[in-house]
């Protein structure tokens, strides 16, 4: 089927496993690996999907590495309800104008017709702050800092598992602030939280910038973003903070009074990210035999799998394998054992490459009587990513597993940052941004342009204004397209 659609391909399914090659179809081979590492289903409604266990881990994963960074800033986690009242959304016009394309809505409830629609959450602005002007008066009450780990819907119209569904999981942080400059301080704080999980810990390298007028959130005054380039060198939004003024405190009376008592607006910041960043793992680090994880996101870090061919060595070299499981779960890492007797090696070999685990430990008879094993790198295929000869002594093991897992970590995370920075052109004019678009790149230059611009820009080339980024060469050029002065320079790109 040539559509978007996740369908299983008719046929063909019974015996090697089935992935388009990334070279040839991305997006293909993107759809044939989420269903072949076991990640996501499609659900029975259009557009929207199933987590299965191994992708849900994968989201525990992100989860727990983000809460903890929030909670290092003082964010505390709430839960508000799902149903909103249509009225909260239509309290702020460019709120309710950004998002009524995208609304679910309620409208019958225990068989009766509502008296009033309610929608189903899409984000959480108008129904924080209708509880934020009942909790805060005064400038003690303030800062506010709340997060929720929840779902969301928008129904969108094209859609992809995890980069773009119609319900998606996301945590979704929301503060109030006395001070204009405190807000902005809270947004780029955040966004920086998400830049460094994406590097550190998804080791996807990231742009970090600020959204134009156009790009930016529905009622905010600024969107500050995470970019991602995909394995297609499309560029990915992978999380988004928004510095949103008083523009819903003036809709909902988020007021206190101040020290010098008058009774002013609060000033709120909002930031999300949300399963999308699966997909963008899956697209920054995926190959052609599958999933690439990076360790510290990776539910399965190392993968024993025992040799046997004959029954007599069985025990021998079973022992030996669970010994080398104990050291590696007492070192805390995230290990598991594959000594399934119906599968072959070669098998187990193609399934955890497929599941991306980074590390593959295998040991045979002859190991066994070297006192050695066999490590094998996920992200270096073949012999060059093997080890021979690593010590099955536990504490020389774990030492040599640990290396390891930090050095795919590292190598995951370069590999990304060359393939990126190889493929952003700086241009000058606007036939060097065509012409750096239509070879499937970035293109980076000064920029001044008007709304009208840059809506040309994308519809002549497909490519958005991805971000302004925060990291500017200094000085000013000639905008690329208008040819007037300009002081920064903004990043083009296709996107998801
Ligand atoms: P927003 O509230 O629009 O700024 O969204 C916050 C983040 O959620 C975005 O930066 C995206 O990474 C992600 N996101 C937005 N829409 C979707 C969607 N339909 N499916 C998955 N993730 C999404």
């Amino acid at each position: 089927c040539a559509c978007s659609c996740w369908r299983r391909p008719q046929g063909g399914s019974g015996g090697k496993r089935q992935v388009t090659p990334k070279s040839e179809d991305f997006s293909r081979w993107y759809l044939d690996l989420v269903r072949e590492a076991e990640l996501a289903d499609y659900g029975p409604v259009r557009g929207t999907m199933v987590i299965r266990p191994y992708a849900y881990a994968l989201w525990e994963a992100i989860q727990g590495d983000l809460d903890r960074r929030f909670k290092e800033v003082g964010v505390q986690n709430a839960y508000f309800p799902q149903l909103i009242p249509l009225s909260f959304l239509q309290k702020e016009a460019q709120h309710v104008e950004g998002f009524a394309p995208e609304l679910a809505l309620v409208t019958h409830g225990g068989g009766k017709e509502l008296e009033e629609p309610l929608v189903v959450r899409p984000t959480s602005e108008t129904i924080v702050n209708h509880m934020f002007a009942q909790w805060v008066q005064s400038y003690r009450d303030l800062p506010l800092l709340l997060n929720q780990w929840a779902n969301v819907h928008r129904w969108e119209l094209r859609t992809r598992p995890f980069v773009r569904t119609l319900e998606f999981l996301w945590q979704e942080g929301h503060t109030a602030h006395a001070t204009a400059e405190e807000a902005a301080a809270m947004a780029r704080r955040m966004v920086q939280v998400y830049a460094d999980f994406a590097t550190d810990v998804a080791a996807m390298p990231v742009v970090v910038g600020r959204k134009s007028r156009l790009e930016s959130f529905a009622g905010a005054n600024k969107t500050l973003t995470i970019e991602a380039m995909m394995g297609d060198r499309r560029a990915l939004q992978a999380g988004t903070s928004h510095e949103l003024g008083d523009n819903f405190a003036r809709a909902f009376g988020t007021r206190f009074l101040d020290e010098a008592g008058a009774l002013v607006s609060v000033q709120q910041t909002s930031w999300g990210a949300s399963t999308r960043l699966i997909g963008g793992v899956i697209m920054t680090h995926g190959d052609e035999t599958g999933l690439r994880l990076p360790p510290r996101l990776a539910p399965i870090q190392v993968v024993v799998i025992p040799i046997v061919k004959k029954d007599a060595d069985r025990d021998a070299v079973l022992s030996v394998a669970e010994a080398l499981v104990a050291a590696a779960v007492a070192a805390g890492i995230r290990v598991r054992l594959d000594a399934d007797r119906e599968r072959t090696p070669g098998w187990k070999f193609n399934h955890w490459e497929m599941k991306g685990v980074p590390v593959r430990i295998e040991v045979g008879p002859r190991d066994v009587a070297e006192g050695t094993c066999v490590a094998a790198r996920r992200d270096r295929p073949g012999r060059e990513g093997k080890t021979f000869g690593v010590p099955l002594e536990s504490g020389a093991f774990v030492a040599h597993v640990r290396g390891l897992l930090d050095d795919v970590q590292a190598s995951l995370l370069a590999e990304a940052t060359a393939f990126r920075d190889a493929n952003i052109v700086d241009v000058e004019s606007y036939a060097e941004l065509r012409e750096a678009i239509a070879a499937g790149k970035w293109a980076r230059g000064w920029w001044a342009g008007s709304d009208e611009a840059e809506t040309q820009v994308k519809e002549e080339t497909s490519a958005t204004l991805r971000c302004i980024p925060f990291d500017q060469p200094g000085g000013g050029g000639r905008c690329l397209f208008s040819g007037e002065p300009a002081t920064e320079v903004a990043v083009f790109a296709k996107s998801y």
